[in-house]
């Protein structure tokens, strides 16, 4: 196994257009880290360049001690799994998975072992002897997992694996390759555009946006300390509610108020975020929705209007119309509601996030940088 590690990695298509900027980070050995991020953020085109299905424009490439820029991709010790399965179609399930290892000239006898290994390790004893017309995608998938695997690659690349399979199916298979990944103990790189399937088969995430990385991190840590807007934004579902609005200073204390909107919220003075504040500053207020809470009493909280709700047994989902935004709460699942109704919402104070008006960027984690630099 090998660590995978990008320095200023950089994707110039021939059009002139940048889809990756320089993008640095690097994948311990054994460690499983997903890129994740909406179509079009050059996750796939990174994947790519690691693959060496792609020219990188600048940076270095290393798997291992090796820089791999100028490598072919056969000889980069590295299998990858395609969202297409791209399996040969009048080719046997076990011809598929030997194909790879007979171009290799490998010897008959560690093919075969190598074969009855993988099919063992993904349940398809059963059907070695069919064409992939006669499995089900899940079987397919676990085919093309399977030619990844007889290579014993230093890295395995997925690209999008589990998104031509149905919702349960998809579930099903993200466990499968959490178990492969903890069996094989292997370097792994996923990508998906799927936010709960990164945070829940990654050890770490890297989170990227037009071509740029927004943060690296563990599922929880994203989650609990975005550093700007958009990954606040992106992780977590539903997604956080954000309010614009601006800081008052009331009894020394500092206050969120949108006050078209009815919102006065007293913030946590001790706080991360609220150090540095100033009067009038411009921020947005990040709550997730599991922070808002149904308030009673006419003044506690603030009001917003119902819009629908679903009720999910442990729990009741409420989407409700704050001014000219929607506003998402998980509140207790016996709450009571229908649309149209006046409710009021209130926040845990502790809990919420602030970000600046202009850049996006979370104050708290400002904040931090400030004290660390
Ligand atoms: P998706 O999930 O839709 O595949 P992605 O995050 O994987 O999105 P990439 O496929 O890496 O995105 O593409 C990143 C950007 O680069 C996109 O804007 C895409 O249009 C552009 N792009 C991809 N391939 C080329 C190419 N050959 N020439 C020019 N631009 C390209």
């Amino acid at each position: 196994m090998a660590t995978v590690r990008l320095h200023d990695v950089r994707k110039v298509y021939d059009n002139g257009f940048v889809a990756v900027h320089e993008s640095s980070f690097e994948v311990q050995d054994g460690e499983f880290v997903v890129l994740v991020g909406p179509s079009g953020c050059g996750k796939s085109t990174t994947l790519r360049m690691i693959a060496g299905l792609e020219d990188i424009s600048s940076g270095d490439l290393l798997i291992g001690d090796r820089r791999v820029n100028d490598v072919e991709p056969k000889d980069r010790d590295i299998a990858m799994v395609f969202q297409n399965y791209a399996l040969y179609p009048h080719m046997t399930v076990y011809e598929n998975m030997a194909f790879g290892l007979k171009l290799r000239k490998f010897p008959k006898t560690e093919i075969d072992q190598r074969v009855r290994q993988a099919s063992a390790i993904l349940g398809l004893d059963a059907v070695l002897d069919n064409k992939p017309k006669a499995l089900s995608g899940g079987q397919r998938q676990r085919v093309a997992v399977g030619r990844a695997i007889v290579r014993k690659p230093q890295v395995f690349l997925f690209d999008e694996p589990l998104s031509n399979l149905d919702a349960k199916l998809r579930v099903q298979m993200r466990t499968e390759i959490s178990k492969l990944h903890a069996q094989l103990k292997a370097t792994m790189i996923y990508v998906t555009h799927d936010q709960v399937e990164a945070m829940t088969m990654g050890d770490r995430i890297v989170v990227m946006l037009d071509g740029y990385v927004q943060q690296i991190d563990s599922p929880l840590n994203l989650y609990n300390k975005p550093v700007n807007q958009f990954v606040a934004g992106f992780i977590g579902s539903p997604s956080m509610n954000f309010i614009p609005g601006t800081i008052a200073m009331e009894n020394g204390a500092p206050v969120f108020t949108n006050a078209e909107w009815g919102v006065h919220v007293v913030l946590n003075a001790n706080s991360a975020y609220a150090r540095g504040l100033t009067s009038g500053q411009s921020v947005t207020l990040g709550i997730r929705p599991e922070h808002l809470s149904l308030a009673h009493g006419p003044d506690a909280g603030f009001a917003a209007t119902v819009d629908v709700t679903e009720p999910m047994g442990s729990e009741t989902v409420v989407y409700a119309t704050l001014g000219d935004t929607r506003m998402v709460a998980r509140v207790e699942p016996n709450a009571n509601l229908k649309t149209g109704d006046a409710v009021r919402l209130a926040v845990d104070p502790a809990e919420v996030h602030l970000f600046d008006a202009t850049s996006e960027a979370s104050l708290a984690m400002l904040h931090d940088e400030l004290v660390a630099g």
